[in-house]
């Protein structure tokens, strides 16, 4: 043959894998299939790469483990796998009510793309009893979506019971568990349909690669996630899925570090005179800590206080004059970081007063004395008398 035709072709069939401790990371949109008959073949064949390859197939199998699953699909962020989810589900004419203290973006996709498609939304207090969730629900309701503990704020739900009475009413309900990361609370065993997950945080683990799955134990859900993805056209590449595979293999004992790190900082902040509440349903006697200790088997590094009685200033001085905790969004890596929560609040419903300024820590794999040397440098800049 002509050389053009051989270096078209020249290294393309290299031998056999040997085999590493992790998967290959596969890279392609063209699969090469073995006959004519197969082209067209698609239950027995993978006939196009964006249904994802090897990496994609390792990762689904171990989220799979996660989860307890039949089925678990990859979407390109956290966000993405709650609006595809969201999408895969619903139609014209359903209504969805959602978690009032639900992630913000959850709520900027329902407001603003759902409301579009002619999907009914509205927000339920997450403090109600979980029969009150279905209060004057209307008759086209579809889908529960829940979030607990909630962002931000930290409220628990009792989602077995929720879960319950949705069943009986012939609703769905979609969780998103990215607090527990698939590990410390699992949903599926709880009852809910759809388990969904930012895997950008907990699962990466390192604050660089964006991805979510959704994974459901009912094969027609599972089915209808996984349609949905392919009608959506969305695709991971092979590197990112090789990456999140990376991070679950060391998930577990990070996490124990995060919770046990972060529980050591919420125990000593419940000591001091200037904050108000400890926002974590693992500290004994915050709220939700009877709803935690019967669901979960432990706790994140995610949790948050406020500043009894004291002004947005005081919580801005409190934040700017940290050096080990970073400024900033996200969470779930390696590092600590702090943010306010007063702004997220605007756009819920039920607004509720919770005393003072709303701190929110990430808490990282640091030094907790450290981390806490840090705080009491908050405390001297916050300007408050410490009653
Ligand atoms: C970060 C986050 C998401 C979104 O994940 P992205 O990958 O950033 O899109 C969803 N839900 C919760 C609770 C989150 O904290």
């Amino acid at each position: 043959m002509n050389e053009e035709t051989r270096l078209t072709h020249a290294g393309s069939e290299p031998r056999p894998l040997v085999r590493t401790v992790g998967p290959p990371i596969q890279k392609g949109s063209t699969v090469l299939l073995p006959s004519a008959a197969s082209l067209y073949d698609d239950d027995a064949f993978l006939t196009y790469g964006r249904q994802g390859l090897a990496t994609h197939e390792a990762l689904c199998e171990a989220l799979g483990e996660l989860e307890g699953a039949g089925g678990v699909t990859l979407y390109p962020s956290g966000v993405a796998a709650l609006s595809g989810a969201m999408l895969a589900v619903l139609k014209a004419g359903d209504a969805v009510r959602v978690a009032d203290t639900a992630y913000r973006p959850t709520r900027r996709f329902c407001d603003k793309v759902l409301k579009r498609f002619g999907v009914e939304v509205d927000y339920y207090d997450p403090r109600l009893a979980p029969q009150a969730v279905f209060d004057g629900a209307p008759a086209n309701l579809r889908l529960v979506v829940l979030e607990s503990p909630g962002s931000l704020s930290m409220e628990m739900q009792d989602i077995p019971a929720i879960t319950q009475a949705a069943r009986a009413r012939g609703v769905l309900t979609l969780a998103d568990n990215t607090w527990a990361a698939g590990l410390l609370f699992k949903p599926l065993a709880h009852g809910v349909d759809i388990s969904v997950q930012a895997l950008t945080k907990y699962v990466g683990g390192h604050s660089d690669v964006f991805m979510g799955s959704a994974a459901a134990s009912d094969p027609k859900i599972a089915r209808q996630l996984a349609d949905g993805i392919n009608h959506l056209g969305w695709a991971v590449s092979g590197e990112e899925a090789y990456l999140m595979l990376r991070g679950l293999r060391t998930l577990p004992v990070r996490l124990a570090r995060h919770g046990e790190n972060a529980l050591s900082l919420a125990t000593w902040l419940h000591g001091r005179a200037e904050v108000g509440q400890v926002l974590h349903p693992a500290l004994p006697g915050a709220p939700g800590h009877a709803l935690w200790s019967r669901d979960f088997t432990g706790a994140c590094g995610l949790f948050s206080f406020t500043l009894a009685g004291a002004s947005a200033a005081a919580a801005d001085a409190f934040l700017d004059a940290l050096q080990v905790f970073g400024l900033g969004f996200s969470w779930g890596g390696f590092e600590s970081l702090a943010i306010v929560c007063d702004p997220q609040f605007a756009c819920r419903r039920h607004a509720y007063d919770y005393g003072g300024p709303m701190i929110r820590l990430h808490v990282g794999l640091e030094s907790p004395q450290d981390l806490i040397a840090d705080l009491e440098r908050g405390f001297a800049a916050s300007g408050q008398d410490p009653k």
